[in-house]
């Protein structure tokens, strides 16, 4: 029985939990850079699940080898070993160049993975005292929805009423050397840096040329890891393969997720050296999906395909035309401000207030001209399509967004 659009939203609406605000369209199917509604009309992605389908929808190389495994073994839990859990190890670890691989299911988790690895570190090998570990993250952070992480949010829908927190976060200014090093500097109980390359969700935040260089200088001369969080900004999706890759910067603990399977299967990593991984023992930390052979041959194809069909290349060339035409518009326009980004993940910053509905209303007028995209606050829209794009969609989408937004202009 299919569903029109009004009455799967009021099923969701009668029987979903309120957690989402999502624009009013139901999608039923997708490939590559396009998904469709269940009326049949078709729309270019712009968000990509929040970057988690760099590949495009439905690649045929990583579902075929979703499928395959799906019918053949899908779960053994941790408890017994599988043929498939080893060989994509071996796989991830030379491929983004660690020792070894954490393997877990969603980014908060990995998120989560990652702070206990970090500070069982500073316990065991830096020699901190019990229950002292602090680790120091970035204002206007996205890290993900648990209680540990929205500890240290500073949204308020995020983490209000939602204590008692977390202890052991120091948080300081994003994109301020100053303040990390005098942190650095003034407490000695300091067990990591947990940072995102660019801040996703606080609006595509790009910080300062050098900072993630210099930042890592710091953290190596305090003898604290430097955590990168790369779920929204890794596997291509800024014009490298990471965006730390942008400053040469080696992270002590990498975190991925998302694209990491091509959107087609939650899997997320901790990847790390043996110095800092051998600390974790059997029994200390683990899931029951986590590792599972369906995700293991699923983020060998996705990795693949980031390498085969050249995405990072992609994703950079595109991203520079993309920012090329929107400066062209707002060269003429009074409604955008400025538009920031690395490789295909930008935002344009709307000529009005953070609380206004601006942003959400140009996202709704998009929509009706067949393109996709999601506000991160008032007067932000975040646009980040899959990578698999062509220059000739990226500029019919580039038409798409500035004849939409010529309807706001004053
Ligand atoms: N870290 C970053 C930087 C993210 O952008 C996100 C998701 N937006 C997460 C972690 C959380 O990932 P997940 O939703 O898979 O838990």
């Amino acid at each position: 029985e299919k569903l029109s659009s009004a009455d799967a939203i009021a099923l969701e609406d009668k029987y979903g939990a309120h957690n989402y605000h999502p624009l009013p369209v139901v999608l039923s199917k997708g490939e590559g850079v396009y998904v469709w509604d269940v009326e049949g009309k078709k729309y270019y992605d712009f968000l990509s699940a929040y970057s988690a389908v760099n590949q495009g929808h439905c690649h045929p190389k990583i579902v075929g080898a979703m499928m395959e495994q799906a019918q053949t073994l899908t779960l053994t839990s941790r408890a017994f070993y599988n043929d498939k859990l080893g060989r994509y190890e071996e796989f991830i670890t030379k491929y983004f160049g660690f020792d070894k691989v954490l393997p877990m299911n969603t980014g908060a988790e990995a998120v989560e993975t990652a702070i206990k690895l970090c500070r069982k570190w500073a316990y065991e090998k830096k020699g901190i005292a019990e229950q002292q570990a602090k680790i120091v993250v970035c204002k206007n952070n996205f890290h993900g929805r648990t209680t540990t992480i929205i500890s240290f949010s500073n949204d308020e829908d995020a983490r209000k009423n939602f204590g008692p927190y977390t202890e052991g976060f120091i948080k300081i200014e994003y994109d301020n050397l100053q303040a990390l090093e005098e942190t650095l500097k003034n407490n000695s109980d300091i067990a990591g840096f947990l940072v995102e390359p660019i801040q996703g969700e606080a609006g595509v935040y790009v910080p300062s040329e050098g900072y993630l260089a210099k930042a890592k200088a710091l953290c190596e001369k305090h003898n604290v890891l430097f955590i990168a969080d790369e779920v929204q900004t890794g596997i291509a999706r800024t014009g490298k393969l990471l965006a730390v890759n942008h400053e040469n910067v080696t992270p002590d603990i990498l975190i991925l997720g998302k694209a990491l399977s091509g959107g087609a299967y939650p899997v997320s990593a901790v990847l790390a050296n043996n110095n800092i991984m051998d600390v974790i023992k059997p029994g200390q930390h683990g899931s029951t999906f986590g590792g599972n052979p369906v995700a293991a041959v699923v983020a060998i194809a996705a990795l693949e395909v980031i390498e085969e069909e050249k995405l990072a290349e992609n994703a950079e060339k595109l991203g520079v035309l993309f920012r090329d035409k929107i400066n062209e518009y707002i060269s003429e326009s009074n409604i955008v401000t400025l538009v920031r980004g690395k490789g295909l993940l930008n935002a344009i910053v709307i000529n009005d207030t953070e609380d206004s509905s601006t942003a959400w209303d140009i996202c709704v007028k998009l929509k009706e001209h067949g393109l996709l995209a999601k506000p991160t606050h008032g007067n932000i829209i975040r646009f980040a399509p899959p990578l698999v794009m062509n220059e000739e969609q990226l500029l019919d989408c580039v038409n798409i967004i500035t004849s939409t937004l010529k309807e706001f202009e004053k």
